[in-house]
């Protein structure tokens, strides 16, 4: 059985827990590795080997820290395609879509890479006489971060790429159940020239997590993940006087109006909902039909004929288009909800439940879903399924429709199809969601802009990656200076 390492002051290690984890292949739903689950102990030698390399490399000039993110680009871009093919062998992905996840990151990594740009200051000259003001921003100490299954290696590198150009250190704690990927990243940021301790990865579970919330050496957490332990972690990690982002889960929907070419909008919702099995956070769960029903029962048969014949197969096959879900138990809970769904009264247009892949009868597979008449009540559509189901609810207006997506605790993205101008402003500006798509049904922006939802989708007041994601990782100085001095006075200072 092959075993996974934690990286620990640049080099990899099984760590003092003797507590593992199985990390299973979902094509076929045999365990092909074993996961250490770190200990306090082990977060511990992770955190203070962050702690020590932070003192030279938070001194580390801009010009060393550039070559080290451009080589780092180099080694990513020139390993796409192993990084692709070790994501899709533990999460169940498609190898293209995988390559996606690696490119969407690799951009984040290349916004990193103009870090001399983004860290410039600001110069106030001779605001008073002899005296000139300006501020920097410093980097923070010790950051962590925690992330979830679905993107093994986008989603870490919305965090760790900002972090470390910025001249802080890093502590990742990766989903336990495609935990591989990180190893390796963490093989090519030490091939780049990464000085030891700057990046470390420790897997595991609750417990490590706990640990590094509750660690002293650590200056900020970043989360990405589930609702209830986003709130978790933005509660026990502020409480703990940490700096905190904790991006949750999401019910995005997207609205159809009668206007719109039901050709077009049903190929997109068919690749938005069924994706990578529906387990993205900006995946399409809820299609909302605006207008009379004639339209919203044609809309359902063009995405149902198309769901229908949606390839589903391993991931490692170039003519599947969608794989298997990440575990048997995540499979048991959408089977489940998609039953609830037939007794709480929608019609299942489409039912992916108990479908077969000849040769992997043991995968982890849900075809595509699509269940018609959902209403707000039904678990189906309360609940986030993170997986290949869409639900279609019905709303008569623009308003009505969103007025669902506000009444809704999520607030991650959302999308508008539509040829009216009028409309997608109106609802861009009526949404009280943080990511939206006009005519694109999962608007997540590039690595330049921020990443971030409303609501129950994000606990902390920063957004992940681009300016907010330098902001979160630094803080700024303020500097008064005055040449040549002059004498004191007790009056309160105003400019002269
Ligand atoms: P998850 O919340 O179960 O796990 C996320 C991380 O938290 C993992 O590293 C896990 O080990 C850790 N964790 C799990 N339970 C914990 C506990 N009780 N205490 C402390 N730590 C714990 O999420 P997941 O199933 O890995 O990922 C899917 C979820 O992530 C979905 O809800 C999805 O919407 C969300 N997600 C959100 C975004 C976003 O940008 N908002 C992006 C990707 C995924």
């Amino acid at each position: 059985m092959r075993t996974v390492h934690h990286w620990i002051g640049g080099k990899a290690t099984t760590g003092e827990s003797t507590r593992t984890g199985p990390v299973w292949n979902p094509a076929t739903g045999e365990q092909q590795a074993e996961v250490p689950l770190a200990s306090a102990a082990d977060v511990d030698a992770a955190v203070r080997s962050a702690a020590a390399a932070f003192e030279t490399w938070s001194q580390s000039s801009l010009s060393q820290r550039t070559k080290i993110l451009f080589e780092f680009r180099r080694l990513v871009a020139d390993n796409m395609q192993r990084l692709a093919e070790m994501i899709s062998d533990e999460h169940g992905k498609v190898v293209s879509d995988a390559r996606g996840e690696v490119q969407r990151g690799l951009e984040v990594v290349e916004f990193a890479c103009g870090i001399p740009q983004l860290l410039k200051g600001e110069y106030s000259d001779q605001v008073s006489t002899g005296v000139d003001l300006f501020s920097f921003r410093e980097p923070l100490g010790v950051c962590a971060g925690i992330t979830p299954f679905n993107f093994p290696v986008m989603v870490p590198m919305w965090m760790h790429p900002i972090a470390i150009a910025c001249g802080n250190t890093f502590v990742l704690k990766p989903s336990e159940r495609d935990p591989s990927p990180s190893e390796f990243v963490a093989q090519l940021w030490a091939e780049a020239g990464l000085p030891d301790g700057v990046f470390n990865v420790v897997h595991g579970d609750k417990e490590a997590v706990d640990a590094l919330l509750d660690h002293s050496g650590v200056a900020a957490v970043s989360f990405v993940g589930s609702t209830p332990i986003a709130r978790y972690i933005h509660q026990r990690a502020s409480a703990a006087g940490k700096r905190v982002q904790a991006l949750g889960g999401a019910k995005n929907h997207a609205v159809v109006l009668p206007d719109a070419s039901i050709d077009h909008v049903s190929d997109h919702l068919v690749a938005a909902a069924f994706g990578s099995a529906g387990e993205r956070c900006m995946a399409i769960s809820a299609a909302v039909t605006v207008g009379p029903g004639t339209s919203a029962d044609e809309l359902v048969a063009a995405v149902s004929e198309k769901a229908r014949k949606t390839k589903v197969g391993p991931g490692r096959d170039p003519s599947s288009e969608m794989g298997p879900v990440i575990t048997a138990a995540a499979r048991d809970r959408i089977v489940g909800l998609i039953g609830s769904g037939q007794e709480q009264g929608a019609t299942l247009a489409v039912d992916g439940r108990g479908i077969t892949v000849p040769g992997h009868e043991n995968g982890f597979f849900v075809g595509p879903t699509v269940i018609d008449h959902v209403s707000r009540d039904m678990d189906v559509y309360r609940e986030e399924i993170f997986g290949p189901v869409l639900s279609v609810v019905r709303a008569d207006t623009v308003d009505d429709a969103i007025a669902l997506i506000n009444a809704n605790p999520y607030g991650n993205g959302t999308a508008i199809f539509t040829s009216s101008g009028e409309a997608a402003r109106r609802f861009q500006r009526g949404v009280k969601v943080g990511m939206i798509g006009i005519n694109v049904p999962i608007p997540v922006p590039m690595a330049y802009y921020s990443f971030g939802g409303w609501k129950d989708s994000l606990f902390g007041e920063r957004h992940i990656h681009g300016p907010e994601g330098v902001s979160f990782y630094t803080r700024a100085k303020v500097v008064t200076s005055r040449w040549p001095r002059v004498d004191a006075s007790f009056h309160f200072p105003t400019a002269t």
